[in-house]
């Protein structure tokens, strides 16, 4: 790894500026999910532990560069206090007094860095100013990282600079799944649409052994084939780019498996009437929602045959029962050979990390990343900026 890690740097009586995401959801005044909190505290107690400060930096909501008074971060502090199990002190506005202050074993956090200006456009001004406040930066935010801001990519270029733990734990996996895997690698490309996810198939095809194509996406594909799929989410105007998809991934050698059989009904609700037909014969009126069981065979079959695999998007509608079989099945095969140590299982994307947690298994594949856009950016082979900043960082 050309990047540096909290192992790397001499911490004794050093002020760490560390960018965190604590973006998290909040409902009447109270953190109610504290996910990402709990995920710097390793890097925090570890930043104390060698006898530096830790000065944590944070983005919350979109006050679009002026301050909110409702995007404040301290709404985070009793959460930010409870999972770190001490005090945390508080700047809201004069960072350099309150960074003076900071005595050994303190916690301070900055308020909202989105409150400036600076920020979102990456004003060297502000990264310096940051950098002023500190002797080392670390990025625990991966899930920030597809973004060139002041405190996710300025400030790296300026101080000593490191990855947290949750960030090298992702960047591990993430490099092991599609940087330098181990082969065959196959990728499930699932979900709604194909026009945002274009990059990706482009990129996957050429790094990808097998691909699946599922969700409603594989509709637009079965279409550019000929295939009538009646009421189905269809995107026909890109019948043209899917063709050429298809071409391509067949001159890289990249096998693709699209649904040979599917699950229909004539409306998008739970238990709404079903029937599992072939996909050259969707009857009229109604909308594939769902991979039917012998397609869910042979993408089991796939897995079987390699070593790493690599999922983003719900194979159906997986929020609506029944149409979150072929998903739930999928999944717990990857899960199983994930345990039994013959694959390993990375996914990630919002829908993604919902579906694989109603089926069960998500303490089961290897890693899930949560950082929705970050993931899907390093999935379509972008070199994210704040990490790219790392690997430059002097
Ligand atoms: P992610 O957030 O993991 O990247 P997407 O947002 O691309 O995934 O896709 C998830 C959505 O795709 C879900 O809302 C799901 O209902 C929808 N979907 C999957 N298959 C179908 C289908 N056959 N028809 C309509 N919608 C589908
Ligand atoms: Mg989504």
């Amino acid at each position: 790894m050309s990047w540096k890690t909290l192992d790397d740097m001499n911490l004794d009586g050093k002020t760490v500026l560390t960018r965190v995401d604590i973006n998290v959801p909040v409902q009447d005044g109270q953190v109610s999910d504290d996910t990402r909190i709990r995920r710097i505290v390793p890097t925090v107690r570890d930043i104390l532990a060698k006898g530096g400060k830790p000065v944590l930096v944070a983005h919350f909501g979109r006050p679009k560069g002026k301050p909110v008074p409702e995007m404040s971060l301290q709404v985070t502090l009793p959460a930010l206090e409870a999972a770190l199990g001490q005090p945390v002190r508080f700047a809201g506005d004069d960072f350099k007094t309150a960074v003076e202050a900071l005595a050994p074993g303190e916690v301070l956090l900055l308020e909202n860095i989105r409150f400036f200006p600076g920020e979102e456009k990456n004003d060297p001004a502000l990264a310096r100013e940051l950098a002023g406040l500190a002797d080392i930066y670390c990025n625990d935010a991966f899930s920030a990282a597809h973004r060139a801001h002041a405190s996710t990519e300025g400030v790296a270029h300026l101080l000593p600079s490191c990855a947290g733990r949750s960030m090298a734990a992702e960047l591990r996996a993430l490099e092991a799944a599609l940087g330098n895997p181990a082969r065959p690698v196959v990728a499930v490309v699932g979900g709604a649409k194909v026009s945002t996810k274009l990059d990706l198939l482009s990129h996957l095809i050429r790094k990808v052994d097998k691909l699946v194509i599922g969700g409603g996406m594989a509709n637009t594909f079965l279409a550019a084939q000929g295939l009538d799929v009646a009421k189905s989410l269809c995107e026909h105007d890109l019948a043209d780019t899917a063709r050429e998809i298809l071409a391509e991934a067949e001159a890289t050698g990249c096998e693709i498996i699209v649904p040979g059989d599917v699950v229909v009904a004539e409306a998008f609700a739970a238990n709404a009437p079903h029937d599992t037909v072939a996909a050259t014969e969707v009857p009229a009126g109604s909308m594939i929602l769902d991979a039917g069981p012998d397609t869910v065979d042979r993408i089991i079959a796939a897995f079987g045959t390699a070593q790493t695999l690599i999922w983003n998007g719900p194979l159906g509608a997986f929020e609506i029962e029944p149409f979150d079989r072929a998903t739930n099945a999928a999944a717990r095969a990857a899960a199983d050979m994930t345990e039994a140590g013959s694959l390993v299982s990375v996914a990630g994307g919002g829908d993604t990390v919902s579906a694989l947690n109603r089926a069960g298994v998500a303490e089961r594949f290897t890693y899930i990343s949560t950082a929705g856009g970050a993931f899907l950016e390093w999935m379509e082979g972008r070199d994210l900026p704040g990490v790219a900043a790392l690997r430059q960082a002097k």
